[in-house]
């Protein structure tokens, strides 16, 4: 038995286990992949204090890595396939077996939402990810999306290959990710462009689509999809049943991040709460 189970290892969940740690509080953390979340899709992050210059958000996440590591934080490899809670203790269930604790964090973030259309992310010419792309060079890369994070990606890819971003409206970007795409020779813009058919052949993506009323056919080696996610709440709706108001009243469990944050979903935001978090269960504790 534990006394924190943080699920979920973005800077939410890595910032109320560093926290807890730090206040005594026995934590594990439990992440299904690499330490760092979202943010690891991320080609620059401007507005996370102490970045001057900005910083790549895999490089902002090696950071995070090596203060969990040398905090001591106990970071599980672990998918948790089930949270439930038996009157007394959270039951989180994973491959390897259960683990009860007294107190739960949740911050799951966020999941790519179902594009539609038959546009599965099939992660060899359809991606929902730019990290399997961000070490290819050469290719011609559709990007379908207007906002932050489809200009965030066509800025990262483009430096080492073409890419064109289709968006069905204009762009709803910050502005000045739009205009570093309009400034680069790489990044082609495709607005009120809406897909209407997809095709994949020989290694190539045809993409047909109807831009102001005019159908055209996009020829592409992938297309990365960064059409909106949304809460990766699965955990809430197993055991946990209606259970979890009462839980989060009694301060022993806690949502915390993009699961819960709506629009409003950054990184440092997501580790104010996650802070937050830490020190709401610690004074629930009494320490
Ligand atoms: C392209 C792009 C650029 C961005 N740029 C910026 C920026 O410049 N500035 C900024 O502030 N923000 C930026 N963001 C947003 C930022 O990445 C998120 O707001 C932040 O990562 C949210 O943190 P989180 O911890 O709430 O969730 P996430 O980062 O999504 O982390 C959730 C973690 O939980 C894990 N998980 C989920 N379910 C389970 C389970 N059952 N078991 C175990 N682990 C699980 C996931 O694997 C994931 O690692 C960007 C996002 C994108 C996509």
């Amino acid at each position: 038995m534990v006394e924190m189970a943080v699920i979920g290892g973005g800077p939410a969940g890595m910032a109320a286990a560093l926290q807890c740690s730090r206040s005594g509080i026995e934590t594990v953390l439990y992440e299904r992949q690499e330490l760092g979340g979202l943010l690891r899709e991320a080609n620059l992050v401007e507005n996370y204090l102490g970045f001057p210059g900005g910083v790549s958000g895999h490089e902002l996440c090696s950071l995070f890595s090596e203060q969990m590591r040398l905090q001591g934080v106990e970071v599980r490899r672990e998918e948790v396939v089930s949270l439930d809670h038996d009157g007394e203790l959270f039951v989180i269930g994973t491959a390897c077996g259960e683990e009860r604790a007294e107190m739960a964090v949740l911050a799951t973030g966020t999941v790519p939402s179902p594009p539609g259309q038959g546009l599965d992310a099939d992660q060899e010419l359809v991606f929902d990810s730019v990290i399997p792309l961000a070490e290819r060079e050469g290719l011609h890369v559709a990007v379908l999306g207007g906002g932050d994070a489809a200009y965030d990606y066509a800025l990262r890819l483009s430096a080492a290959n073409t890419v064109t971003i289709i968006s069905r409206s204009l762009p709803r970007c910050l502005p000045l990710l739009r205009s570093r795409a309009e400034g680069s020779p790489s990044v082609s813009l495709m607005d009120r462009s809406a897909l209407t058919a997809l095709r994949k052949a020989e290694g190539q993506v045809s993409i047909e689509l109807i831009t102001d009323g005019r159908p055209s056919v996009l020829e592409a080696d992938a297309l990365l999809l960064a059409v909106g996610r949304e809460p990766d709440d699965a955990l809430l709706r197993g055991g946990l049943g209606g259970l979890s108001e009462s839980l989060i009243k009694d301060g022993v469990f806690y949502i915390v991040g993009d699961v819960v944050n709506g629009p409003r979903r950054q990184a440092s935001i997501a580790a104010a709460d996650g802070i937050r978090a830490a020190m709401g269960a610690r004074e629930a504790r009494g320490l």
